[in-house]
């Protein structure tokens, strides 16, 4: 099956409850870096795609950084003197900050609030905070409950454990035609936040098991990592294979309803950065389109100077615009099934650009061909369908010259790679186009 028939043959709806579903599922796991709720991830993904876990010990160099301790958690809680949890990790696994040593012991109030983490301006939200490379322990609460504590002394516990373990990652190749490949990465390394990790999860998730069903082009890889050091690991220890990546994208936040944006790789014109901004202009919906800069998600790591793979990062809102980020409100209220179906259909699209955008010979390039004897006009609906059609097809015969690739035509026409795609397919059909790697290996073999 090709992905035009995929797509053509799906709900955006349905897919979009689906990965919510996957979502909800997600919620509630305590993820970090490492560790137990990283794992219990990788094992909801599993139901659904493929993916092989990897498991790197602590102590591990990866260029100038060391795989951290594994960090897991059972329990925590600040409790009054009349034994009460006035903070409960169980109610919310945002209330530790992520990453905290183990603490068991009676404090002062006093020295208590230098542990303690609050938003002020939104009282009702609990603010996300790690400490990977520090260590220390603390707790994030509401405003509204920070006002509310006043006792001398509280119990504080945090049931957890730093100790030497793995880095935990999955990864899923699925082989195509040619060795070349695309890559999807996504972090999946925050525990209860729904935009800011899970999104990209699920749509990554659905992109693959999508993408499995297809007669591929490319290989693609996919990657569920932590942020950051999952990236330096993964291209630490697979230096072999990152000559095959052609095109990247790493996929944060897109589950919110706002409009979609495209960070561009540092290479800034490749191929992917052409395909998805294409995508977004011919979308009919708002979107913005960023340079790439060296502040973000693993598109840093992909884009650092050694690598500089064609890496972009497709969002919706991107992460630190929107007021949620980084906080309890970052929840299933945040994230709605039908951003999740509509963040879907720009992958597919995009892919689809990938897949198709293939390089022709005009076989008749003296003059034009006659369209009409040979019944091209005729396959066409509307009126206006056949205009776009006519001219998609007369852009693609001027400039199939063995140079130009259906993008570049799509980008200097104006119209849809869809439309460009569909004449190219119609012409070539009629033996009027021939793919420039079939010429080439037909005249090979003579
Ligand atoms: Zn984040």
């Amino acid at each position: 099956m090709t992905i035009t028939k995929l797509k053509s043959g799906l709900s955006r709806d349905a897919a979009g409850r689906e990965m919510y579903g996957l979502l909800t599922e997600l919620y509630p796991v305590c993820r970090s870096i490492t560790g137990d709720g990283f794992r219990a991830t990788l094992a909801h993904l599993q139901r659904h795609i493929q993916l092989e876990q990897h498991e790197v010990p602590s102590g591990t160099r990866v260029f100038d950084w060391t795989v951290p301790k594994e960090w897991n958690i059972r329990d925590a809680y600040i409790k009054n003197a009349q034994g009460e949890r006035v903070v409960d990790f169980r109610r919310n696994n945002l209330h530790v900050l992520n990453y905290s040593v183990p603490v068991n012991r009676r404090v002062s109030l006093e020295e208590l609030k230098e542990h303690l983490f609050t938003l002020p301006d939104h009282p009702d939200w609990i603010p996300y905070r790690t400490s990977y490379y520090c260590e220390q322990w603390g707790f994030c609460l509401t405003a509204r409950q920070l006002a509310e504590l006043n006792e001398a002394e509280y119990e504080v516990c945090i049931d957890a454990s730093l100790e030497p373990g793995h880095l935990t990652y999955g990864e899923l190749y699925l082989p195509g035609e040619t060795p070349d490949e695309v890559l999807i990465s996504c972090h999946a390394c925050h525990p209860s936040l729904c935009n800011d990790n899970l999104s990209g999860v699920v749509v990554a998730s659905w992109l693959a098991k999508n993408l499995v069903k297809i007669a591929r082009r490319y290989s693609y890889r996919f990657l569920f990592i932590p942020g950051t050091i999952g990236s330096i690991t993964w291209l630490s220890r697979n230096q072999e294979k990152v000559a095959a990546i052609r095109h990247g994208l790493v996929l944060a936040c897109v589950g919110d309803p706002g409009k979609f944006h495209y960070k561009r790789s540092r290479q800034g014109g490749a191929e992917i950065d052409r395909a998805a901004v294409h995508v977004l202009q011919h979308s009919g919906q708002p979107y913005g389109v960023a340079d790439f800069d060296p502040y973000g998600y693993d598109e840093r790591q992909y884009c650092s100077p050694a690598f500089n793979l064609a890496v972009g990062c497709l969002s919706r809102t991107p992460h630190g615009q929107f007021p949620e980020y980084h906080t309890s409100a970052d929840n299933l209220e945040l994230v709605r099934p039908e951003a999740l179906g509509e963040s879907l259909w720009k992958c597919l699209a995009i892919v689809s650009v990938l897949e198709n955008n293939r390089t022709y010979w005009n076989l008749q390039p003296r003059c034009e061909p006659q369209l009409g004897k040979r019944g091209l006009y005729r396959a066409i609906g509307g009126v206006q369908d056949a205009q776009q059609t006519e001219k998609a097809m007369l852009w693609v015969l001027n400039l199939s010259d063995g140079k130009h690739s259906l993008l570049d035509i799509a980008e200097r026409s104006g119209l849809s790679f869809d439309a460009i795609h569909a004449a190219a397919d119609a012409l070539v059909e009629h033996e009027l186009l021939k793919d420039v790697l079939e010429v080439a290996s037909s005249a090979a073999s003579r």
